[in-house]
């Protein structure tokens, strides 16, 4: 048997998962293949160290950073090129990203964020992975002839097992299209609070009811030094980008008080927001899962509740 491991490496320093990708295949097969898109000097020895017997640059203009389509179509080819029995990625955004155009492009199933690989019978293999993020642990069966599958970040640890380098080079053919989305400039953004690093989060669900009816939550959030957070809800409308979205699909937060207002509390935002060290939720509903959740609960209007704590606070400071 021959795993493939899709590497993820940002302009020649590699990611973590991919360490875990290559250890969670050597359990596999002692042929273990590494696709370098790109293709570099110190991620070839990293993959080497981490017992890759084969390390494949795959050389093409569009695979010199990242670029999702671009990627997914270099490895497919290379699988259809070699053959593996495993396809193996780290479920990261960009290695599920990767794998799932992969999957596309070769009509074959993958399996996201597995916890545990039972390869025991050659034709099926039975899987669990994580769902839900983290809510859920599902068993799966995969029976495809080529295995596509992500582990799941921190499943597997980073084992090394040196081996002898040996570099080889595929040249996919990849059309225009493909290079449709790839990271064309970087920009570092200002240190500053963040939703990750705030202690205090003011989130807003659908019940502020427009883009404008964020502005008293802006007030609140920037007298007490904090950041305005919302719910997928509330990107779906558009009311406001992604980056603020909390939630299994947005950001994780741990503040010392988050105020979720009009927020119904769904698991799927409940697991981004239940590190904050306090909860205060404003709501018109007392049965809302975020009011029987909190710590602390104001039953009322947030469009009147906000600005209220906002006025006292101002008085309080004089
Ligand atoms: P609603 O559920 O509609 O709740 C609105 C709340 O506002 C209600 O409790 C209501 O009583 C209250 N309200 C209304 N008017 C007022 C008022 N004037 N004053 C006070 N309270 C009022 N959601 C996320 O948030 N983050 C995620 O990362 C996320 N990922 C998801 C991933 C998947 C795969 C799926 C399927 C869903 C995901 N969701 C996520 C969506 C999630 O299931 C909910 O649909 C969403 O969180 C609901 O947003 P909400 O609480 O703002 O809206």
């Amino acid at each position: 048997m021959s795993v493939l491991v899709i590497i993820e490496h940002d302009r020649g320093a590699i990611a973590s998962g991919s360490l875990e990708a290559l250890t969670a295949a050597r359990t596999l097969s002692s042929d273990v293949i590494a696709a370098v898109c790109g293709g570099n000097d110190a991620v070839a020895t990293a993959c080497a160290g981490y017992g890759a017997t084969e390390v494949v640059d795959l050389v093409h203009p569009f695979l010199h950073d990242y670029a999702p389509q671009a990627w997914g179509e270099a490895v497919a080819q290379l699988v259809t090129a070699r053959q593996p029995d495993a396809v193996i990625a780290c479920g990261t955004d960009r290695g599920n990203e990767v794998l799932a155009h992969v999957s596309v492009s070769l009509d074959v199933a993958t399996v996201a964020n597995v916890l545990r690989i039972d390869a025991s019978s050659a034709g099926v293999w039975a899987l669990t992975r994580v769902q839900w993020g983290g809510s859920l642990l599902e068993d799966v069966t995969l029976d495809a002839p080529t295995k596509l599958l992500t582990v799941a970040h921190h499943a597997y640890d980073m084992v090394p097992s040196e081996v002898a380098e040996y570099r080889t080079t595929f040249t996919p053919s990849l059309e225009g299209s493909l290079g449709s989305t790839m990271v064309r400039d970087r920009v570092v953004r200002e240190a500053g609070v963040t939703l990750t690093t705030a202690r205090v989060v003011v989130g807003g669900g659908r019940g502020v009811g427009s883009p404008e009816g964020f502005a008293p939550l802006e007030e609140l959030a920037s007298l007490l030094g904090g950041v305005v957070g919302c719910s997928r809800a509330v990107t779906n409308n558009g009311w406001r980008n992604h980056t603020d979205q909390v939630g299994q699909t947005g950001t994780r937060i741990a503040p010392d008080i988050y105020l979720a207002c009009g927020i119904s509390g769904a698991i799927q935002h409940w697991v981004g927001a239940m590190a904050s060290k306090n909860i205060l939720a404003i709501n018109t509903d007392r049965d809302a899962n975020m009011v029987t959740r909190a710590d602390y609960a104001v039953i009322g209007d947030l469009h009147k509740v906000i600005p209220a704590i906002s006025e006292e606070i101002r008085r309080r400071r004089g």
